[in-house]
């Protein structure tokens, strides 16, 4: 890897992985086949693009380790990171939703006082609710938080849905939104660029501004790669 390259990390293995990788690829990147690697070097533009888990771009771009990353929104949001968003990407479209069983009594979310939200998300679901003034009693799970209704644990839970497809399979229905979410390119609010990164990374930003508005200037057969 070449330090003068900017660095660029996206989530290695998830739903957001291949959608980025496309994003990418349709701006004109040309990179090998990101499976198999932790990073791989871009052959048209000194980039390298780093393979990592989603939670821990925040972190990596707040310390300079990388100089942009590809998240969802909910990461950062969940965990308060001291970084930018540079541009919405329209892609990992999903909401982070209030979730109850579906023959549950309660219709609005007052109701659920005192009740047991299990969530991986528990930043986002206190301030919700805290700021609703509804005490609710808060459970971390690290995933497969569908499931914890069924099993007798969970009143409630607050999770990220796009489709509805795996509330609905669990037989779950949402009763509010706490915040809509989408893949983010961020950068590190106090990073110390050197002249000629910032340059690269204007240039990278603007061919991405390009794809976004629909109007990239790249010739086609540069899109499939
Ligand atoms: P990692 O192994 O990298 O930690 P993960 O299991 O935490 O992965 P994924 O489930 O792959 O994460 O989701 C990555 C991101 O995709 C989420 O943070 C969110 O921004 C977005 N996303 C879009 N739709 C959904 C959905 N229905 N459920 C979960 N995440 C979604
Ligand atoms: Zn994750």
């Amino acid at each position: 890897m070449k330090n003068t390259n900017l660095k660029l990390a996206i989530q290695k293995n998830g739903r957001l992985t291949e959608d980025a990788v496309n994003f990418l690829r349709s701006a004109g990147l040309q990179f090998e086949n990101y499976k198999q690697k932790l990073f791989s070097s871009c052959r048209n533009f000194p980039l390298e693009i780093v393979y990592v888990r989603d939670d821990d771009i925040p972190d990596y771009v707040e310390s300079g380790a990388v100089d942009l990353g590809i998240v969802g929104q909910n990461i950062l949001n969940e965990s308060n990171k001291d970084v930018k968003n540079i541009m919405n990407l329209n892609f990992g479209i999903c909401s982070l939703s209030i979730a109850i069983p579906e023959n549950s009594d309660v219709k609005v979310v007052k109701q659920l006082i005192n009740a047991r939200i299990f969530t991986s998300y528990p930043n986002s679901t206190k301030k919700y609710f805290k700021k609703k003034n509804i005490p609710v009693n808060i459970i971390v799970v690290s995933g497969s938080v569908e499931i914890t209704p069924a099993l007798g644990i969970a009143d409630a839970i607050v999770d990220l849905v796009a489709t509805g497809r795996t509330l609905a399979l669990n037989d779950l229905r949402i009763i509010e939104k706490i915040y809509d979410s989408q893949a983010i390119l961020i950068t590190g609010s106090k990073n110390n660029l050197s002249e000629e990164k910032q340059i690269l990374m204007q240039k990278l930003i603007n061919r991405f501004k390009k794809v976004l508005s629909g109007i990239s200037s790249l010739p086609v057969e540069k899109l499939i790669i």
